[in-house]
């Protein structure tokens, strides 16, 4: 026979709590609460009220940042679920000191506070300054795309929600169709309330896409061409990455090596980063002036971010900024020794097709072997130096001409992807560069000479180990990986409150 220990639901325990003790010395809340209560000043958020004669005494700003960044902290960022957490969570409990705020409290301080919460990062990363967190020797650049609260399904240009429109009412006037049919001879009722509920969402979907293409503008893109709108929330964009297409915004942030802090941070609804360049220069002098890092941090440290912040625009751009940065160009890879070897950047000669769009070799097909100096053609065979002092007609561009053998080339199995005209006997190419602007050098060429040097080389490689760990941690770890808010300036609220908690967490481990 089984014996089992008595135990009986109809019976009560009281268990006395104290809040205070709930907040553990070197856990993230009790950082957090030292923090706002003693390190921050959070007067800032004072204007907001003006209830000091009449209206409800409102919830201390205080207490919802505690909870709305414990929350965040552990992956929550839905503002009933942070309600809820203050039901059922002794710390979240502990942090509101009972107060149990209402989710639409915490919905309308994470979507209003803004200004407030672009101040309150600051005076974060004040606080990290002065407990030695930031070494202000590299700062790195990178953005991560993440989705936002609307689906891609919705976007497109004008010319294709118009046709969305189109295809809807098809649908439409198909299923009405089918009803006059069947009108007297209809049996089934549920199917029949089935389809009516179908008609009358289609045609709800068919209003929302007129009622917006007539309330916004068509959006441009750069190239001054229509870019797709969405009709959720037009300022996300719609972007690929290398998990497929989403719908959403590209959090930008620039982080410090010491301890990977993010110094700077802002969320924009654009896939092309390289255009936000200025801003973001700019962002962190301001920011490193408010939080009373450096006056002219730009004297200290140096800058760092991938190929795809990569242009003649922005170099220029550095280069009259006097910015020692480091931003290679996409073909820096075929340029280093080290990976000569390497199978990615090592061109498959008998594979080489012309690059998608053309139909014959570029320049850029062409091969220069840093180690016997020689130009290889797309079929493996070196070229002969025509002339080492080669110069364009406009005298734009300077370099050397090479010219393919003439035996080579005539059976060559290449050659009606590389020669154009029967009567040409072989391939002539010119490598060329940019000539310098006459002010000093060419920016571009300056930064492609400064990544080719090991030094160069070996500044950046910590690019990558600086700022992707901060992105994994964000995004896997406090599980952001879509934003709950929809427009520009809220989802830039929360990306800013997703880099507090980052900071935060730092704090506590060097610090507390
Ligand atoms: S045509 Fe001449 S230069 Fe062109 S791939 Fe063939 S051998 Fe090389």
């Amino acid at each position: 026979m089984e014996k089992y220990k008595d135990y009986s639901y109809e019976q009560t325990l009281m268990i006395p709590v104290s809040f205070e003790k709930q907040i553990l010395p070197g856990t993230f809340e009790y950082t957090l609460c030292h923090l706002i209560d003693h390190q921050i000043d959070l007067s800032i958020f004072a204007n907001r009220y003006e209830n000091d004669y009449t209206g409800a005494p409102a919830y201390d700003p205080a207490i919802l940042l505690k909870i709305i960044l414990y929350a965040y902290s552990k992956g929550i960022n839905s503002s009933r679920k942070i309600a809820h957490l203050c039901n059922e969570n002794i710390v979240c409990m502990a942090l509101a000191a009972d107060t149990r705020p209402h989710f639409t409290t915490i919905a309308d301080f994470i979507s209003t506070r803004h200004a407030e919460c672009a101040e309150l990062f600051t005076m974060i990363i004040s606080v990290c300054y002065t407990q030695g967190l930031i070494g202000k020797n590299m700062f790195a650049i990178d953005g991560c795309k993440i989705s936002s609260n609307c689906s891609k399904e919705w976007s497109g240009t004008k010319a294709e929600l118009l046709a969305k429109t189109k295809k809807i009412e098809r649908s439409v006037n198909y299923l009405v169709a089918k009803h006059k049919s069947t009108d007297r001879s209809w049996d089934d009722q549920k199917q029949r309330e089935k389809e009516e509920k179908a008609i009358k969402k289609l045609k709800a979907q068919s209003d929302k896409i007129f009622d917006f293409l007539e309330s916004n503008v068509e959006r441009m893109g750069s190239q001054k061409k229509p870019i797709k709108s969405n009709i959720i929330d037009n300022e996300s964009a719609k972007m690929s990455t290398g998990h497929g297409v989403l719908q959403g915004y590209n959090g930008i942030a620039a982080v410090d090596d010491k301890n990977q802090l993010i110094v700077w941070a802002e969320a924009f609804g654009d896939i092309n980063e390289s255009g936000h360049l200025p801003e973001i220069l700019e962002g962190i002098d301001k920011t490193c002036k408010k939080a009373n890092i450096d006056d002219d941090i730009y004297e200290t440290v140096t800058i760092t971010a991938d190929t795809g912040f990569h242009n003649k625009k922005n170099m220029d751009l550095i280069h009259d900024k006097k910015i020692d940065a480091y931003i290679p160009d996409n073909q820096f890879r075929k340029r280093n020794v080290t990976f000569q070897d390497a199978g990615k950047y090592k061109k498959k000669v008998q594979n080489w097709k012309p690059e998608k769009g053309k139909h014959y070799f570029s320049p850029e097909d062409f091969f220069m072997d840093t180690v016997t100096n020689k130009l290889i053609c797309p079929a493996g065979h070196p070229m002969w130096l025509k002339s080492p002092n080669f110069k364009s007609s406009d005298g734009r561009y300077v370099g050397q001409s090479y010219q393919g053998y003439i035996h080579l080339c005539k059976d060559c199995a290449l050659r009606s992807k590389c020669i154009r005209k029967k009567s040409t006997k072989s391939r002539q190419v010119a490598i060329l560069k940019e000539v310098p602007d006459g002010k000093g050098n060419n920016p571009v060429e300056v930064m492609k000479n400064k990544i080719d040097t090991p030094y160069g080389r070996s500044v950046y490689s910590k690019r990558m180990s600086t700022v992707e760990p901060v992105f994994g941690h964000i995004a896997v770890i406090k599980k952001l990986n879509r934003f709950t808010l929809r427009g520009k300036q809220k989802v830039n609220t929360q990306w800013l409150l997703y880099c507090m908690v980052h900071n935060i967490g730092k704090i506590k481990i060097e610090c507390v």
